[in-house]
């Protein structure tokens, strides 16, 4: 294995476009994640690098300074936003010019202007639609400003309402908070209709992503299943999950079809190493020195190997290639271990 392992490719190779998420696999909290600024940074040698984020909060040239803060020389086009992602779907739904009505804050309000829209904040200034992104101050006033613009059905000539994400969550300082898919819930629960969504795992911020870089092969990286790696997929994008965020192997393990990723990896580093073959033989899913076998209902470690996230690729690549759901099958605890560093 040991000398074959060297000629096989590694996650980047014949990428030209690596687009990453950044909570969970930049930075968590404050700080750098392990790992990440140097291997971004060795990734971004080779092609472009861009970042992609569904915080409607802060403009790009926020989130740009923040990454160079941390060490990732970054300008505000090398990010996408969920606003941006935005201002592209409502370019196919209104007139230049028109006037929007804005619930959410600044990082909403300047992409809307600089993109020429009129930006108001009341339902009776007639907007030709409601675009609603997070931010801390929008309270009880915006979105009924929202519910009344939203009154008519957009099938019965009502205007279209787009929102910038609906993450039901945000992290803070202090914990776990609603995030924009709460407060677009409200409108929704008052006025009975769904809004579009921009961000991911929606398709329109990787379409703006790609668009921008004119990219061919991109990798995105992302910690979410649900959002960014469902998302990734949707837009037709290879991904690579990595174990440093959210999601933990046991999640990788009962992963649905629609959010498997490409590669699985622990962390940023092994965005540089040759990517370990998986191989099938009989009942024997195999990768590197791991080996994982299906018997009915039972998951069986046929050999753990040295290196844990192989133990983890060939569980899942086991499980997923039978077509069933993870309910169905008795899983060894060792399968999910959990030996990476995380938040
Ligand atoms: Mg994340």
């Amino acid at each position: 294995m040991g000398l074959f392992s060297r000629t096989r490719p590694t996650p980047l190779d014949g990428v030209d476009l690596v687009l990453a998420d950044l909570d969970g696999v930049v930075y968590a909290g404050d700080g750098a994640i392990p790992h990440a600024v140097e291997n971004l940074t060795r990734a971004a040698a080779g092609r472009p690098l861009a970042y992609i984020t569904n915080n409607a909060s802060r403009r790009d040239s926020v989130v740009a300074r923040h990454l160079t803060e941390l060490g990732l020389p970054t300008r505000p086009d090398e990010v996408v936003t969920s606003p941006q992602a935005a201002v592209r779907l409502l370019r196919d739904r209104v007139p230049a010019g028109a006037t929007i009505l804005v619930v959410g804050g600044d990082g909403l309000e300047f992409e809307l202007l600089k993109a020429g829209f009129v930006v108001t904040r009341s339902a009776t200034d007639a907007p030709a639609a409601v675009v609603q992104g997070f931010a801390p101050e929008v309270g009880w006033a915006q979105l009924a400003e929202a519910a009344y613009a939203l009154a008519v059905p957009e099938d019965e000539g009502g205007i279209p309402w787009i929102a910038t994400n609906t993450d039901w969550t945000i992290p803070q300082a202090r914990g776990i908070a609603p995030g924009n898919g709460t407060l677009v819930s409200a409108v929704h629960t008052a006025v009975g209709r769904l809004a579009t969504v921009a961000g991911k795992p929606e398709r329109p911020i990787f379409d703006e992503a790609v668009a921008r870089f004119g990219a061919q092969r991109p990798l995105f990286i992302g910690d979410r299943l649900d959002t960014d790696i469902a998302g990734a997929q949707a837009a037709g994008i290879d991904s690579a999950v990595v174990l440093t965020g959210i999601d933990r192997p046991k999640h990788i393990l009962a992963a649905p079809t629609v959010s498997r990723p490409t590669f699985i990896l622990g962390d940023l580093r092994e965005l540089h190493e040759p990517y370990p073959e998986t191989t099938y033989k009989g009942d024997v899913t195999t990768v590197g020195g791991a080996s994982v076998a299906v018997d009915g209902p039972d998951v069986r470690i046929v050999s753990e190997g040295d290196r844990p996230i192989d133990l983890v690729r060939a569980g899942a690549a086991a499980i997923w290639r039978t077509g069933r759901a993870i309910y169905g099958f008795r899983v060894p605890e060792r399968l999910y271990a959990d030996p990476f560093h995380r938040r």
